[in-house]
């Protein structure tokens, strides 16, 4: 399942761009992410971005287990947290439960304290899904394992726990089908979002289940 998003070259092309209702919203809000009024805003951002991500977590390239957290790169509270990049396109993206929790509020922004958002991910200690390649920071060996390629790989491994056996049971499990091309080639259909999408899912849970 990971040869899929080798081919894309960020993680995320294109990032969300809310309406001027939406933006005055959140703006009448205070940019609180917890306000239950900002939840439809939310909920299109989680369905924007994992369509975006291909229905994959941004640091660990898996299919998506159980929740589905809109993931902020610079966490939107704690003590590095940012408030005012809570709703900004470019700080958001979609990541599994165990990644999500493991990143928490750690921020990995160098120090920037100018309000627009960073545009580039030289700005950033770990992978940016909007800026960076993942396969150019970390690469997955023996179908079973992530091994950094760069000091941005390794810190985005160590941030999200990506050797933590949890996940890799999961990655080995997926990676068990990446050289079967009845498999590749139905994931890939499911990927295209063609007619028989409905159909797909369910020879997809079949396998997967
Ligand atoms: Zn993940």
């Amino acid at each position: 399942m990971a040869r899929l998003s080798i081919r894309q070259k960020k993680t995320i092309s294109k990032s969300i761009k809310l309406t001027h209702q939406e933006l005055n919203l959140i703006l009448n809000y205070n940019n609180d992410w917890d306000n239950l009024n900002l939840k439809p805003i939310k909920d299109r951002i989680r369905d924007f971005y994992l369509k975006e991500q291909n229905k994959l977590c941004a640091f660990c390239k898996l299919p998506f287990r159980d929740d589905i957290h809109v993931e902020h790169v610079v966490p939107k509270s704690g003590k590095y947290g940012r408030k005012e990049y809570a709703f900004v396109g470019i700080n958001l993206a979609v990541a599994c439960k165990h990644c999500n929790s493991k990143k928490s509020t750690n921020n990995d922004m160098i120090p920037w304290s100018l309000s627009p958002y960073p545009q580039s991910g030289m700005y950033f200690k770990i992978l940016h899904p909007h800026f960076d390649d993942y396969f150019k920071h970390i690469e997955i060996v023996d179908n079973s394992r992530y091994v950094r390629k760069t000091l941005k790989g390794h810190n985005t491994i160590e941030r999200c726990k990506l050797y933590d056996p949890k996940i890799l049971e999961v990655l080995s499990e997926c990676m068990r089908y990446q050289d079967d091309p009845l498999i590749q080639g139905v994931l890939r259909l499911r990927e295209i979002q063609g007619n028989f999408k409905a159909t797909i899912d369910n020879f997809i849970n079949a396998i997967f289940r």
